[in-house]
């Protein structure tokens, strides 16, 4: 299976502070030396620039990551999603960022949008109206095929952190390798079915601490489960992509299931046999009531 690895929301997580011990640029440097360890070049970081305006210091993020051969795209200034914001004020937020980002985003080789939440917009007028400012301003649309849900390993992370529990630390690394290496087959067999062929994929990470901890033992296992990394501007020329911000839809789901649940084919959206692990997870990485 050809992948194309990505990352979303730099230079700093948008969501929740970090905690003690991690910051935007200790995140960067361990995702740098683990595409570099593994020879993953050229990776897309898909990027919001509010974090520019409150600290313009971090765009030594930037300058780090592109150094380091990788490249920007371009995911709002804001990280609002099209389904709380008007057309026009998204708009406005892919053009604040164009300014904030130009200096890198001129450095990568295409300019490439990521929708925020990949979503395109629950309405038609809206949809239409965002996509076609995207076409007229030269922007590709940057899907993604596969996710893993560190975002919700992380929350159980950092819970674990904070209570100094080592062994749901340990826990969680290990169902996250198995997860995330079941996840990939399962989604590369489930869309070549959908498809009808082998599809160039696109999977994605983001700049949170578990994932920091994790992604040089990640790309080890699909190495050597025969995962071939490829550059993204190769996976994103694939045409299978052409249909991407082509419906409405609000579902946060991933390219082709969300195509594919508006077809009315509904797939499942986590590898068989992995449901009651997701969960756990999940409730690990929820608030507990101390009354
Ligand atoms: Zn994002």
């Amino acid at each position: 299976m050809k992948v194309a690895v990505t990352i979303d929301d730099l230079p700093q997580w948008p969501h929740t502070p970090y905690p003690e011990g991690y910051t935007p640029d200790t995140i960067t440097d361990a995702l740098i030396t683990a595409l570099d360890k593994h020879h993953i070049p050229g990776v897309f970081a898909f990027s919001n620039s509010w974090a520019l305006i409150k600290d313009p210091a971090l765009s030594r993020i930037f300058d780090c990551w592109v150094d380091a051969g990788h490249y920007v795209g371009n995911h709002t200034h804001s990280h609002r999603t099209l389904h709380d914001v008007s057309a026009q004020k998204y708009i406005e937020d892919i053009e604040l960022a164009s300014h904030h980002l130009a200096p890198w985003v001129f450095r990568s080789p295409g300019r490439y949008f990521r929708y925020t939440l990949n979503r395109w917009g629950e309405t038609e007028a809206k949809r239409r109206t965002v996509k076609a400012h995207l076409d007229a301003s030269g922007y590709s649309i940057a899907e993604v095929t596969t996710w893993f849900y560190e975002w919700t390993w992380n929350r159980a992370y950092e819970k674990c952190l904070l209570a100094g529990d080592q062994d749901g630390i340990d826990f969680l690394k290990h169902s996250y390798l198995d997860f995330s290496l079941a996840q990939m087959n399962f989604d590369t067999q489930a869309v070549t079915a959908w498809y009808g062929r082998e599809i160039r994929g696109i999977i994605l990470g983001h700049n949170l601490p578990f994932m920091a901890e994790i992604s040089d033992a990640m790309f080890d296992l699909f190495l050597k489960a025969g995962v071939e990394f490829i550059p993204f501007e190769e996976a994103a020329a694939d045409p299978f992509y052409d249909q991407a911000a082509s419906i409405v839809s609000d579902r946060f789901l991933v390219y082709w299931r969300k195509l594919a649940s508006y077809r009315g084919q509904h797939i499942p959206v986590i590898a068989p046999g992995f449901e009651a692990t997701y969960q756990r997870v999940k409730e690990m990485g929820q608030n507990t009531s101390t009354d």
